[in-house]
């Protein structure tokens, strides 16, 4: 007998309905919200605006017909606000499906990767700019120069420098680059500087953002955000985390050291917050008088190795003037096998270091343990629980082989990061007596 039954019809989707009401009451409300910004560059309606104010980064609403939670565009059927965010549900799965046709396996703590590389750019110039190996700035340039964007989506100090301000800005040329190489630790919505690019006629762009950040292009194009997740062609995320407020420059660094931030020439976090002054004084603050001042938006954050991004990097390792280089995309792969051939960057094997990928491993730990039990359950699948402090460890006593137990993520974070990256031998003496002048908006 032949059976002549019909094959059952694939499952449908269920459709999408969720709109800005339930983005601000999931995401915005519930301390979720990164700042990233998918959703304000997103809205075709323009009518999400950004607070760029120490104490805000956050998106806001600007109609306020039906009040602040809810969006007249969304109750008539608009969703792009919640399909641009990768913080909403299944963010992480989808992002991961999007990039790597599977999701990650639980003992993948810090994203599905191809390959771990310590890098630095060839040119002595652009590897002094940049604040570890200078591969961002030699990535940016090297793909400008091969066709493969026409600009960049990344960060500068707002004005001529002395403010410390860290603003989202556009890179098309070398010294466009090169004026926004360096890191600042506080947050930079880089996803904004999309409007002047695409006014300014570009439209292959390369995305330079925190992790948070780096999601955002893979969810836009898994939930099939149109016209703006295009014109990003090419994603280089940055380990972080936690970025600071910016009420720390008067708040700690002036009202309690009296370092005035119009004085500062160059920044860095390796064990402790360095600071280099104009005058060539050098000075150390020690991180937990920090955290008072740890952005909002950081304190959920579970994504610590920007997993979402072509290539990630990073300045965690045994040398502080390499970056270590996570590359996770076919793409990614591409670009950097090609510049390691053409002498653009020199590249060693990421085994080279082990330290620096096991620290990778805990610290991507210790920010999936900061993700909240209420949310999306998937992005803790594989997180070990925590293991007990141990009572009264000595001070110089190494790494611990897991981070400690802790309910603040960001303070083992950083202890992490500072035991791991803190420069051998003293503190107080300036471990870079040639930092580069502070770096400007073009
Ligand atoms: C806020 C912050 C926190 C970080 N935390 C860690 C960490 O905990 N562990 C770790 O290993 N690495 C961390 N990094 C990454 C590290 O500092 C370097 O950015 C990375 O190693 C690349 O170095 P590079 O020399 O290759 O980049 P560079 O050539 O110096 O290029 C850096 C790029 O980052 C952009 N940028 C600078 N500041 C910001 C900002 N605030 N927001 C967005 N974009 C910015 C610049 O515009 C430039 O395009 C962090 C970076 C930042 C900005
Ligand atoms: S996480 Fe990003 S996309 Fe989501 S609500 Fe916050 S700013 Fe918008
Ligand atoms: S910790 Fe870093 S990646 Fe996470 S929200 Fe803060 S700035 Fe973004």
């Amino acid at each position: 007998m032949t059976d002549t039954a019909a094959p059952a019809a694939p499952a449908r989707k269920p459709r999408w309905t969720a709109q800005w009401k339930e983005l601000y009451e999931e995401v915005i409300d519930t301390g979720l919200c990164t700042g990233c910004a998918g959703c304000v560059i997103s809205c075709p309606h323009d009518v999400i605006g950004y607070d760029h104010q120490a104490g805000g980064y956050k998106p806001f609403h600007l109609e306020d017909e039906l009040g602040p939670t809810d969006c007249i565009h969304g109750q008539k059927g608009c969703t792009t606000c919640t399909r641009a965010c990768p913080r909403f549900r299944t963010w992480e799965a989808e992002a991961d499906e999007h990039l790597f046709a599977r999701t990650r396996e639980p003992d993948e703590m810090s994203g599905i990767y191809q390959d771990v590389l310590l890098t630095r750019a060839s040119d002595d110039y652009v590897h002094k700019m940049g604040q570890d190996g200078g591969l961002v700035s030699a990535l940016l340039i090297w793909a400008l120069d091969h066709g493969y964007i026409d600009a960049a989506l990344t960060s500068y100090v707002e004005g001529d420098g002395t403010s410390w301000k860290a603003v989202p800005g556009v890179a098309s040329t070398k010294d466009e680059v090169l004026a926004g190489a360096g890191s600042r630790y506080t947050y930079s919505a880089n996803t904004l500087a999309i409007d002047e690019a695409l006014e300014r006629g570009f439209s292959k762009l390369a995305l330079v953002g925190m992790s948070c950040q780096s999601s955002v292009p893979p969810v836009m194009w898994h939930r099939k955000v149109g016209k703006i997740s295009k014109p990003i062609v090419f994603n280089i995320g940055l380990l972080c985390s936690k970025t600071f407020d910016d009420a720390i420059f008067p708040e700690l660094f002036e009202a309690k050291y009296g370092l005035k931030k119009q004085d500062m020439v160059k920044m860095n976090i390796k064990g402790v917050f360095q600071i280099w002054m104009r005058n060539g004084d050098y000075h150390e603050i020690n991180l937990k008088e920090c955290h008072a001042w740890t952005r909002e938006g950081c304190k959920c954050c579970p994504d610590f190795s920007a997993e979402h991004a072509d290539i990630s990097t990073g300045g965690i390792g045994e040398n502080n003037d390499w970056t270590l280089t996570i590359v996770r995309t076919d793409l990614g792969r591409e670009i950097i096998s090609r510049m390691i051939d053409d002498g653009s960057i020199i590249a060693r094997p990421g085994d080279e270091d082990p330290g620096a990928i096991d620290l990778m491993r805990r610290l991507s730990i210790v920010s999936r343990r900061r993700w909240p039990e209420f949310a999306e359950a998937s992005v803790k699948v594989g997180v070990p629980p925590p293991k007990k402090k141990k009572a009264a460890a000595p001070a110089a006593e190494a790494l611990p082989k897991e981070p400690a137990a802790t309910t603040d993520g960001q303070a083992a974070s950083n202890q992490a990061v500072a035991d791991a990256q803190a420069p051998e031998g003293a503190t107080g003496t300036a471990p870079d007596a040639t930092a580069p002048e502070a770096p400007t908006t073009p």
